[in-house]
């Protein structure tokens, strides 16, 4: 029931937090599989040159990726548009512009375009690059690294919607803290190429990996809740080690038929991204409903 609207454009959706391993890639693809098993027709953008993304779509970032294959070019080069890079996945509905080591160098391509002092054209080098693909797609989900790099800026930039997750170790909190602090710095700072402030249609904290039988993730947990309100999805991803081995062997939730799987975190693990794509769909809709 929830299908765009003949006038209105994909809704872009970033996957960010400045720290490491906190479920970044797998929720942008479980994500990306759940809204195609819905019907809607996905790109994902890796922007991580480690390309964990792109090897979970079954793209091999050292073997089947070349460098001009990747949004590097878009960072370099001035008036071209993402279709260049574009592959199909294994994944029927899911299409890919996959990274490779060497989107290291968008980091000095990027702030070089740089022309004048007031000029903020680089950081929205994304956001002119996936124009066209916003007519073609339902939904563009993108991965970024865990820095704030150019390149991730450039993608909450380009980004209608945000999804930080967050496993609730202490760590983690205080760290999507300063990222929450950098993250308000830079988007009410910058000006995007529609010469509006950045706003977001939606902004969610997904609660991820959490260890029910960890008791301090409670009490993190709580605090979670305090500092971000009503931007936490009323969901978690409970951990499960069957998601994070099938992770390893290039799968998600979806890659797997559930009902062949007895073990119960992994079904609750199922049941809860089913849950999330359910909600971000609804979120997706309403941005829909709002162009
Ligand atoms: P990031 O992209 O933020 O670095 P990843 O998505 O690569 O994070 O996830 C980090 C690790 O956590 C991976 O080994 C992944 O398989 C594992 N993982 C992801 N989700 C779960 C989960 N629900 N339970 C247990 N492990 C998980
Ligand atoms: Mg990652």
């Amino acid at each position: 029931k929830h299908m765009r609207p003949a006038s209105a454009e994909a809704i872009t959706i970033a996957v960010a937090n400045f720290k490491g391993g906190v479920t970044k890639t797998t929720t942008a693809v479980t994500l990306a599989q759940g809204l195609s098993l819905r019907g809607h027709n996905v790109l994902v953008i890796d922007t991580d040159p480690q390309g964990s993304m792109t090897t979970l779509f079954g793209v091999l970032p050292d073997v089947d990726v070349s460098d001009e294959q990747t949004i590097l070019p878009l960072c370099f080069g001035s008036e071209i548009s993402i279709d260049y890079a574009i592959q199909s996945t294994y994944w029927s509905g899911i299409d890919i512009v996959p990274a490779n080591l060497a989107l290291y160098s968008a980091e000095f391509a990027l702030p070089s375009r740089q022309k004048e002092e007031s000029s903020f054209e680089f950081w929205n080098v994304l956001t002119h690059g996936i124009d066209i693909a916003r007519t073609k797609y339902d939904v563009i989900i993108i991965d970024t690294s865990p820095s704030l790099s150019y390149l991730t800026i450039n993608s909450l930039l380009a980004a209608d919607g945000l999804i930080m997750p967050l496993p609730p170790s202490t760590l983690d909190f205080t760290s999507s803290g300063q990222f929450w602090n950098l993250f308000n710095d830079l988007t009410t700072n910058l000006i995007t190429n529609r010469g509006k402030t950045k706003s977001f249609d939606f902004v969610d904290v997904l609660l991820a990996r959490v260890d029910s039988n960890d008791s301090s993730s409670s009490v993190v947990r709580e605090w979670i809740t305090a500092g971000y309100a009503n931007m936490v999805l009323p969901v978690e991803i409970p951990k499960t080690s069957l998601t994070a081995s099938a992770s390893a062997e290039f799968g998600t939730v979806y890659d797997t038929d559930p009902s062949s799987i007895n073990a119960r975190t992994y079904r609750r693990a199922f049941d809860a991204y089913e849950r999330v794509v359910e909600l971000v769909e609804e979120q997706i809709q309403t941005a829909w409903n709002r162009q």
